[in-house]
């Protein structure tokens, strides 16, 4: 009898599809996670699937477009599920980083409105199923800000990641039409600065 293998979960959202208005609706939150954010998890899901079946009739697969397919699709929901994580209502997440982290960005950045440019440029200037990403760097103890394209390249492996924001169309569309640039600018209003402190503060 073969075991039974765990598979990828759509995770609870951290609070209710009302709660970050108006800078998110209701409608645009709902969307983006019951239908994008699961299409990933079952995206993922369905490789593996086809990928244990395979191994268990002993069948070859196209391992190479296999691999590409999942990591776009675990990417996806690995990236879905921080973003929600860094996102938290006006009244939660808090003006600024605060304590530790705050003064690293200080250090690393000049200032937090210049990481915050920064980082508002590489969400608006990434392509595709892009997203800014804030990611710290073990070896030399740098904050590093990553541009993912298509979930998955340009990704510096191993980087813990401490914030992200979505900028593909999907993200926004319903609430910003095609103003990329005003969802950045509305979405700093709900960045869960808790979040991001205390995974930075777990690799210290
Ligand atoms: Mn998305």
């Amino acid at each position: 009898m073969s075991k039974i293998r765990k598979l990828y979960e759509l995770p609870s959202l951290p609070y209710s599809y009302e709660s970050l208005e108006p800078y998110i609706s209701r409608e645009q939150l709902r969307i983006h996670y019951e239908i994008h954010h699961k299409a990933y998890v079952d995206g993922a899901n369905k490789i593996l699937q086809m990928m244990d079946e395979a191994r268990r009739e002993n069948r070859s697969f196209d391992v190479k477009a296999a691999l590409k397919v999942l990591s776009f699709n675990i990417g996806g929901h690995v990236l879905h599920s921080i973003y929600w994580n860094s996102m938290a209502p006006k009244s939660r997440g808090g003006d600024r980083p605060g304590g530790r982290l705050e003064d690293k960005i200080v250090e690393d950045f000049g200032s937090l409105d210049r990481f915050k440019q920064e980082f508002t440029e590489a969400a608006l200037t990434v392509e595709g199923s892009g997203w800014a990403a804030l990611t710290y760097c073990r070896q030399t103890g740098r904050l590093i800000i990553m541009q993912i394209e298509k979930h998955n390249t340009n990704v510096y492996p191993m980087f813990q990641i401490l914030l992200v924001v979505d900028a593909f169309e999907h993200a926004y569309y319903i609430d910003y039409r095609n103003d990329r640039k005003k969802y950045l600018e509305n979405w700093w209003n709900i960045v869960n600065w808790g979040f991001t402190a205390e995974r930075y503060e777990r690799l210290l």
